[in-house]
This record gives C-alpha cells, sequence and structure tokens, in this order.
C-alpha cells in the first residue's frame, strides 16, 4: 500500500523580487569558549585520525574554537546521522566569527587535512563528517540567525546553521513569507539549499537554490567575500551545487515568496501498490500522466 500525500497552495504570487541590497559584514555571535585539548589523545583511535601537533598548534595560536578527539562532547558532534557511515574526524571546529572559519581553513590547508561544512549534518553519505576519517569539520550550529528584511522585497539573511523547520518558522512568524524546500524539519539550510531542496512548493516555486540570491562564503584562500550575480558571479553560480568544493557558506540570502493564505493536504492510499512491479510502474505512470495534464492540474498542486 502506498500513500500518495496531495498539497495544494492558495493565493500564491510569482511574482519576481529584487536583488536584495545588504550590508556585506556579516553579524557575528559572541566568541564560545575554546575547548582545550586533553592530554591523553585517546588510544582506541588510529593516529591518521587524529589532529597533528602542527594543526593543534595553529588553531590554538588563532584561538579557533575547536573539539579534538579528546574533548567532551567531541563524540556528540562527531555523530553522523547515517550511522553506517560513521567517520571520525580529527577536529571539529564550532565557529562563531568569519575570521575563525578563515584561519581554520588555513591551518588545515597548511596541515594538508580536508575541511568540509556541516549544516543540518542530514548528508545521506556523511559527507559532513569529511567522508573519510581524519578531516576538518567546520560546524556552523552557532549561525542562527534569520533576518526578513520588508524593506528590501522581503529577503531574507539565513545562517549556515538553521533548520528548515525553524526557517520555515521564522519566515512566517516575520513577515508571513515563505520558501521552497523539503519537508523534514531537521534537515539543515547549508546542504539543502546548496544542492537543491525539492518540497511541496517546488511545482510553484522551484528548489531552494532557485532562491539562493547571495551568500557570504569563505574561500579555500582564507578569503571571505560576498557573492552574488553581480559579485564573483562565477563562484556564486558553482555555490549552487558544488558548494562542498568551493567554500564555506556562513550567511545566505534568500529571495522569498509570500506565503500562500492557507493550504489543503490530503492523501489518498493505493491499495495494493506494490503487488508486483508492472503494477508499481503502471501506477506511477498514471500519477505522472494526471500530473501532466493541465486540464485539471496547475503547478499549486504538489505530490509527494
Ligand atoms: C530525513 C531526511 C529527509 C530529507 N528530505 C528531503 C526533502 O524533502 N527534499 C529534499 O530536497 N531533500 C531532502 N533530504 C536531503 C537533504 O536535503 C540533503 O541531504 C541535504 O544536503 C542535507 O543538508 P544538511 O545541511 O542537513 O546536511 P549536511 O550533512 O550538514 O551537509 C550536506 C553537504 O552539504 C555541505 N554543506 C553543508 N553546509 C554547507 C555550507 N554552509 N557551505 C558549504 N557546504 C555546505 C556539506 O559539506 C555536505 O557535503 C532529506 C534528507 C534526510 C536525511
Amino acid at each position: 500500500m502506498r500513500l500518495v500525500s496531495f498539497f495544494l497552495l492558495t493565493s500564491v504570487s510569482l511574482g519576481l523580487t529584487k536583488p536584495l541590497v545588504h550590508d556585506v559584514a556579516a553579524k557575528e555571535l559572541p566568541t564560545w569558549e575554546i575547548r582545550s585539548v586533553s592530554s591523553d589523545n585517546s588510544t582506541a583511535v588510529p593516529a591518521s585520525n587524529t589532529a597533528s601537533s602542527t594543526l593543534q598548534d595553529c588553531l590554538a595560536a588563532k584561538n579557533v574554537p575547536v573539539y579534538f578527539i579528546a574533548s567532551p562532547g567531541f563524540s556528540q558532534l562527531a555523530q553522523p546521522y547515517n550511522l553506517r557511515l560513521a567517520y571520525t574526524p580529527a577536529v571539529i571546529v564550532v565557529p562563531t566569527l568569519a575570521s575563525q572559519v578563515s584561519d581554520a581553513i588555513l591551518c588545515a590547508a597548511a596541515s594538508n587535512v580536508k575541511v568540509q561544512a556541516k549544516s543540518g549534518g542530514h548528508s545521506y553519505a556523511s559527507f559532513s563528517s569529511g567522508g573519510k576519517d581524519g578531516s576538518m569539520v567546520i560546524n556552523l550550529q552557532a549561525y542562527q540567525d534569520i533576518v526578513v528584511d520588508p524593506q528590501e522585497y522581503y529577503a531574507a539573511k539565513v545562517g549556515a546553521g538553521v533548520r528548515l523547520g525553524d526557517m520555515a518558522l521564522s519566515l512566517y512568524n516575520q513577515s508571513q513569507r515563505a520558501l521552497p524546500h523539503g519537508t523534514c524539519p531537521g534537515v539543515g539550510v547549508g546542504g539543502h539549499a546548496t544542492h537543491g531542496g525539492y518540497g511541496y512548493t517546488s511545482r510553484a516555486w522551484g528548489l531552494t537554490l532557485d532562491h539562493v540570491m547571495g551568500a557570504d562564503v569563505v574561500l579555500a584562500n582564507g578569503s571571505f567575500i560576498h557573492v552574488s550575480a553581480m559579485e564573483y558571479p562565477d563562484i556564486y553560480y558553482a555555490l549552487r551545487g558544488a558548494a562542498d568544493s568551493i567554500g564555506i557558506i556562513i550567511y545566505f540570502y534568500f529571495s522569498t515568496k509570500p506565503a500562500p493564505s492557507s493550504v489543503v493536504n490530503w492523501s489518498y492510499t493505493i491499495p495494493g501498490m506494490y503487488d508486483s512491479a508492472a503494477k508499481s510502474a503502471a501506477v506511477f505512470k498514471k500519477i505522472q500522466d494526471f500530473a501532466l495534464n493541465p486540464s485539471i492540474v496547475d503547478r499549486k498542486l504538489a505530490f509527494g
């Protein structure tokens, strides 16, 4: 049996928004406690997974807030969403300042350590754990700001550690605005907005990624820049689909949509859909034909 969910938007406006004019300087949060390195770097962990003394010294010299393997809280921070792909980072950085991200990247580069951003941590392949042991994970959990600017066509500045559920609630509560995105509230905006972001409103509004107007990003050379269609357009383009290979985004700037005044959510159970491959294929074909029939379906109707 398969439950097919439907979602109908009403009062949808498809008007385009003007690019946001904004302050490039990211709002910085108070500096967090700097976790010290324990004297015991755990014999249970292979030496190749631990941070070298050069890397530790570099991070300490620049006051970058970090958790090493032996630090209290490391295991909790290192836990992946997919427990079958559990990698052990050499160090987890928990920045509150863009300069700390920059310093951390430069220290990692000097020690030839892979750097990986982590937002909501929902990568099925555990990419945000580095995708292998011994990486530097930059955990963006401190970046939780969500600010909608009514003076700038309701553009939203969103910290790269924000989860989708918090973002949806905050956009609505601040200005009755919305974005297209997936349905799991715990997914992070960092991975979602850089790799796609498909949800109930995507037939009408597109992907989350389509609404990224700009970003504040730290690049591999440690520089901190703002990118948009006008500023560093090649990097702006590359971030939307390949951010992991380009830089660490600290803030996103989104064009938002007026939230629908109401939605209708319903579901229909298709009995015996999985009885055979042929029946499943026939059901999918029927749904596909239905979805493509403009005389009965428009983009306000979604399937999930
Ligand atoms: C339960 C569940 C439900 C899901 N539902 C949907 C859905 O309805 N629709 C949909 O489209 N997708 C869905 N997904 C997929 C999800 O959108 C992706 O896995 C997404 O990449 C997760 O984002 P994250 O920030 O939580 O993950 P993370 O693991 O933190 O990051 C994923 C990748 O993005 C990179 N990244 C994260 N933040 C940044 C940053 N600030 N700068 C640069 N790179 C960064 C990481 O390095 C990593 O490679 C779902 C996933 C799960 C586990």
